[in-house]
């Protein structure tokens, strides 16, 4: 069955106090037995949101990222493992600003989900082209590529305890939201690349997010689309009441 998620991206907001107030807001106005809420918050808030949420059916915490490497003398890094021991049970993996900021390498990608997935986390696999590249009509290779290089050297059940979030990179944070149209054609290509590869049955069963400047206002047209399974939402979840308006419209689809 495919599952329904939003997922918060606080990013690098919100000191440890804040946060804390954030993730009770959020489970304090919540009612959700239509979908599963991830909160992915900054590292120093991940043990603590794991404990506020431990006991809250469907709502569960992540991190942003992992390190590409198991352990060792990586400072500053934080590995998947770590994370898991944290309590967290999702990790947001190739977001379009560790890609564009960090240099971040689909191969490099490809190695955080194998760690993400050995410590039995679920990796939310970011994907999106830029503005350059669909203006160019490059938009459906380059997610092509990325989805290719990123997911195609697991096995069918690995597959399984995957998400994608598709952010079309020119409309993350920038106020300017694909329309309903644009989201629709690209996940349905991305279904249809996982059911080349992996078969129908996993490409049916499989959630993908869409993100990019999703707010209350447009969140219903936008969760309407057949191949929509939710949101992945940066601005918008670090306002409670916006994120649970955001999560109460995917209640009808
Ligand atoms: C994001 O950072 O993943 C995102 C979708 O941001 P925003 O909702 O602010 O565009």
């Amino acid at each position: 069955m495919r599952q329904k998620i939003v997922a918060g991206n606080w990013k690098m907001n919100k000191n440890y106090e804040d946060g804390l107030t954030l993730a009770k807001d959020v489970i304090e106005g919540l009612t959700v037995d239509h979908c599963t809420v991830v909160l992915g918050t900054p590292f120093i808030h991940l043990k603590a949101v794991s404990e506020i949420v431990k006991n809250v059916e469907n709502v569960y915490s992540s991190a942003q990222n992992c390190s590409s490497e198991p352990e060792g003398a990586y400072t500053g890094e934080v590995s998947a493992e770590m994370i898991k021991s944290s309590g967290a049970d999702y990790i947001i993996i190739g977001h379009s600003e560790w890609r564009a900021y960090f240099n971040e390498a689909d191969e490099v990608l490809a190695k955080k989900i194998d760690l993400t997935l050995q410590n039995n986390l679920i990796p939310i696999l970011c994907c999106g082209e830029t503005l350059e590249e669909r203006e160019t009509e490059q938009h459906f290779t380059t997610v092509k590529r990325q989805i290719n290089n990123a997911l195609f050297h697991l096995s069918e059940d690995q597959l399984k305890n995957i998400v994608i979030a598709y952010e079309p990179v020119w409309a993350i944070g920038t106020g300017k939201t694909a329309t309903p149209e644009q989201a629709q054609e690209m996940h349905q290509h991305i279904r249809s690349l996982i059911s080349d590869r992996f078969g129908d049955g996993i490409a049916d069963d499989l959630s993908i997010l869409y993100g990019g400047s999703c707010k209350p206002s447009n969140a219903t047209e936008l969760f309407s689309q057949k191949d929509l399974d939710g949101g992945l939402i940066g601005g918008a979840s670090l306002n409670a009441s916006d994120f649970i308006e955001i999560i109460a419209n995917l209640k009808d689809y």
